[in-house]
C-alpha cells in the first residue's frame, strides 16, 4: 500500500467547517459560546435516549479534565482508594492521582474485556471505604452494567463512568455515559466524533455541572473583582472547537455504522483462524471504534509478528491497551484479580488492534486480512 492504513483517524464531512464559520462571522472565538451551548443541548438530546434518568453535558478541553473534574464531584480526595478499570488508557486513571487519590486496578472478565464485576466485589472486601468506581469500556464495548451497579450501590461508593471510547454504545437500551453518576467523553483526534480534542462530562444533576463549570472556569467567584475561594482549572472547550462537534454528532450513527460493518468483516474473514474478535455481550451494543483480536492460546504465532508484518507493509496495528497494573509508573499499587493468572495480562500477551479507521476502503481491509491470514 502506497499510503499507510491507520488505526483510526478523524473523519469530516462538511458541516463542521459551517459551524466554525459561523463563530468566525460572529466574531465569537473566545471558549464558551453558542456552538457550545447547541453541541450541549444536542449531545443532551443524544445521549438521554432510552435513559429515565436525565445527564446533563458541560464541554471541556479533553475527556482528561472531564475525567479530573467528575473524581473532584465525587468527592474524593487525598488518600482515598479509588477502585480502578486496568485494562485501560492512563487517562482514565492520572487523574485520581491528580486529586492525591490511590487507585487499585481491577482485573477484567473474559466475556467484554472490562471491570470484572467479582473482582471488584474481591477488592470491596479488601477496601470496604473505597470511595469510587472508576469505570472504562474498552473500545466501545459496555461493560457488565448491572453487576457493576449493584456492586457500587452495595458499598455506597460512587461511579464514575469512562465513555471516552464508547459514544454511541448502548448496554440494555441505554447508552454509555449515562450509567454513572458522572459520565466522561472524549472528541480526541481518534476517537468516534472527534473536535480535534475536547471532551465532555455528563452529571445527573444540574447543580454538579454547576460546580463541573466553576471549576473549569477558573473558579471564579460572584464578586466584581476576581474573588478565589477555591483552586480552579481552564478547562472550558473553545466556541470553534464546539461547531467541529456539532457537525461531527451529525454523523456518529454513520460512524458507528461503518465501524460495525468493519468488524464484521474481520470477524467473517478470521472465522476459521485459531484468533477471537474483541468479545460483547448480547443484550449490548458496542460502537465496535477498534477491531481487535487474541490469538488463541493453543496457537503458536506470536501476535507481536503480526504487527511487525502488518507495519513492514504499512498497516498500523498495535498491542492491546497495556494493563495499568504493569505500568512502571503505577508500580506499588494494588491490584485484584480473581485468577491466578491475570486476564489482562493473557489479553495483552494476545491481543491486537486492528485498523479500524472507516475511511478504510473494503479492497483495504482485503489488504489487510490477507496480511494477517498469510501469518497463520
Ligand atoms: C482517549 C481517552 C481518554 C482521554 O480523553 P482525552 O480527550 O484525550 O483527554 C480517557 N479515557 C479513555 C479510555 C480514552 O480512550
Amino acid at each position: 500500500m502506497e499510503n499507510r492504513i491507520p488505526l483510526s483517524t478523524p473523519t469530516m464531512h462538511g458541516e463542521e467547517i459551517g459551524f466554525i464559520n459561523e463563530a468566525f462571522e460572529k466574531n465569537w472565538i473566545a471558549p464558551l459560546g453558542f456552538n457550545c451551548d447547541s453541541f450541549e443541548a444536542e449531545m443532551d438530546a443524544y445521549i438521554n435516549a432510552g435513559g429515565e434518568k436525565k445527564y446533563h453535558s458541560l464541554c471541556l478541553n479533553a475527556g482528561t479534565a472531564a475525567l479530573h473534574l467528575a473524581v473532584k464531584l465525587a468527592g474524593v480526595s487525598r488518600g482515598d482508594i479509588v477502585l480502578c478499570s486496568d485494562m485501560t488508557f492512563a487517562a482514565t486513571v492520572n487523574p485520581v492521582t491528580y486529586e492525591g487519590a490511590v487507585p487499585v486496578f481491577i482485573d477484567s472478565e473474559r466475556e467484554t474485556w472490562n471491570m470484572d464485576p467479582a473482582a471488584l466485589e474481591k477488592a470491596f472486601e479488601k477496601y470496604p471505604d473505597a470511595k469510587a468506581v472508576m469505570l472504562a469500556h474498552l473500545y466501545g464495548t459496555p461493560s457488565k452494567m448491572d453487576e457493576i451497579i449493584a456492586i457500587c450501590e452495595k458499598h455506597n461508593a460512587v461511579l464514575i463512568e469512562d465513555a471516552a471510547e464508547a459514544l454511541s454504545a448502548e448496554y440494555k437500551g441505554k447508552k454509555c455515559g449515562t450509567f454513572g453518576k458522572y459520565g466522561v467523553l472524549s472528541f480526541n483526534g481518534n476517537k468516534i466524533i472527534t473536535t480535534s480534542g475536547g471532551g465532555m462530562i455528563l452529571c445527573d444533576d444540574p447543580e454538579a455541572r454547576k460546580k463541573a463549570l466553576f471549576w473549569a472556569t477558573q473558579a471564579r467567584e460572584n464578586f466584581p473583582w476576581y474573588q478565589h475561594e477555591e483552586i480552579g482549572y481552564n478547562y472550558r472547550m473553545s466556541n470553534v472547537v464546539a461547531g467541529i462537534g456539532r457537525g461531527q454528532l451529525l454523523h456518529l450513527e454513520e460512524h458507528r455504522a461503518k465501524k460495525e460493518e468493519i468488524y464484521r468483516r474481520y470477524e467473517r474473514a478470521f472465522a476459521d483462524l485459531p484468533v477471537k474478535m474483541n468479545p460483547y455481550l448480547a443484550d449490548s451494543k458496542p460502537n465496535f471504534w477498534l477491531s481487535c483480536f487474541t490469538v488463541d492460546c493453543e496457537c503458536s504465532v506470536d501476535p507481536f509478528k503480526i504487527m511487525d508484518k502488518l507495519s513492514e507493509n504499512n498497516v498500523e496495528a498495535r498491542p492491546i491497551w497495556k494493563p495499568m497494573h504493569m505500568q512502571p509508573v503505577f508500580e506499588g499499587y494494588d491490584f485484584v484479580s480473581t485468577e491466578e493468572n491475570p486476564v489482562n495480562e493473557e489479553i495483552f500477551a494476545r491481543g491486537i488492534c486492528l485498523p479500524s479507521d472507516i475511511k478504510m476502503t473494503e479492497e483495504e481491509q482485503e489488504y489487510v486480512i490477507n496480511i494477517i491470514k498469510s501469518c497463520f
